[in-house]
């Protein structure tokens, strides 16, 4: 029976065979890449949600731990609240009067670290114009 089959027509079957079967892992190998590849995609953009997220919670918007809290009555406004801050000044602040004291204080730190800056008027001792980088004051 094999004495009957063309060597040539033999031959071409198995090359396309083995080229089939090339172009089929090379396929699946493509697949297992791309979908690795999304697969990462979403993780990493899960990643930094859930950093935003803690970040959002555990930390103020200047990037600073919050203090620590508890159960309590706010000093300021005087409403009894679930998390009262307990500052470094010694005042237990409820979250919105929290929020409102660090920013007036963040605004008030700024503003002194500028007047004390002696480049922050932009000019230089001998008169001449300074372009000021205000971070490194
Ligand atoms: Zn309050």
């Amino acid at each position: 029976m094999l004495a009957q089959v063309d060597e040539k027509t033999l031959a071409m079957n198995i090359a396309l065979l083995i080229g089939g079967l090339v172009l089929l892992g090379a396929f699946f190998l493509f697949t297992v890449a791309a979908i690795t590849a999304i697969k990462c995609a979403l993780w990493i953009r899960r990643c930094r949600k859930a950093e935003r997220e803690f970040l959002a919670k555990y930390r103020r918007a200047d990037g600073r731990q919050y203090p620590p809290f508890m159960e309590g009555i706010c000093t300021q406004c005087g409403k009894g609240n679930n998390k009262v801050y307990f500052t470094a000044t010694g005042e237990e602040l409820c979250p919105p009067c929290y929020e409102r004291s660090w920013r007036s204080e963040a605004r008030q730190g700024a503003g002194r670290a500028a007047s004390r800056c002696p480049r922050s008027k932009g000019q230089r001792n001998d008169g001449r114009r300074l372009i000021v980088n205000p971070r490194r004051c």
